[in-house]
């Protein structure tokens, strides 16, 4: 049998367009900056011009051991990891979940801006190679969503930046190992207290018998309280996972003010 392009169906000008729609996509977000959308002078590996790139923080040491938030006094941990059961064996951010990190989970989380999350992964994988040090894990494992969430929003944000990430890093991505069961209500809108009580039974590991003895690195755009990755931690040690481990984007100040957030966080 002969394929046939039928070249004669199609005249110039539908050609055009559709050669320029394709390079638009590939090539033109590419040279502007995520968050103000400028031209960019020069390739950023970052997908930032320098005016936006200066604006982020990123975060170092002065950071709590366990959560990996921005800490606020000379402490090794925060109040919260201070208090309460943490099933990770640590958390690390990128940088502080400001508002220039946030118009890029914005654009990635609701804007439909999927290729974004080739220059998350970037951030991912540099904080990964500081903070990582001779760890070595067996999995990358995204936060997943409901099937409802998904098909809602077209794909989960948090595994197309894991999906880049273990590229970047020559690492397994398992997106098989934990699924989302229940929707919860919506983190942002509730309490410390009651984000901890909210995502009591909406994840399940999938493939028990895959977890056992591995180490695993979950990855999700923004920590929070640390509420969500504390439960997937639980649930895989409660498997077995030998180590958990986290690493976001983004990771909100610490706040004393019982974790009460902003309303415009994360809806995952
Ligand atoms: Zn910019
Ligand atoms: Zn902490």
């Amino acid at each position: 049998m002969r394929f046939v392009i039928p070249m004669k169906k199609i005249n110039k000008q539908q050609l055009r367009s559709f050669f320029e729609k394709i390079l638009s996509e590939v090539f033109v977000d590419r040279y502007n900056c995520l968050v103000c959308d400028k031209e960019l002078q020069e390739p950023s590996d970052y997908g930032l011009c320098r005016d936006c790139l200066g604006k982020l923080e990123f975060l170092d040491d002065r950071i709590c051991k366990k959560c990996g938030r921005l800490q606020i006094n000379e402490a090794d941990y925060c109040l919260t990891c201070q208090n309460h059961r943490r099933d990770f064996d640590f958390a690390r951010s990128c940088v502080a979940y400001d508002d220039n990190a946030k118009e890029i989970v914005r654009g990635l989380k609701f804007g439909s801006k999927k290729y974004y999350a080739k220059y998350v992964s970037y951030f991912l994988s540099r904080r990964f190679e500081e903070c990582f040090g001779d760890i070595s894990v067996d999995a990358v494992v995204p936060v997943p969503l409901t099937k409802q969430r998904l098909r809602e929003r077209g794909y989960n944000q948090a595994y197309v930046i894991a999906e880049k990430f273990a590229e970047r890093l020559d690492l397994p991505l398992r997106s098989d190992l934990v699924v989302k069961v229940r929707q919860n209500l919506e983190q942002a809108k509730l309490s410390g207290k009651e984000r901890e009580e909210n995502v009591v039974g909406a994840y399940s590991v999938a493939l028990p018998q895959e977890v056992a003895g591995k180490r695993l690195l979950i990855i999700d755009d923004v920590l929070t309280t640390g509420s969500t990755l504390g439960e997937i931690a639980a649930i895989l040690k409660k498997a077995k996972a030998s180590a958990v481990y986290a690493l976001t984007f983004a990771g909100t100040r610490y706040r004393v003010d019982g974790e009460k957030l902003e309303s415009d966080e994360v809806k995952s």
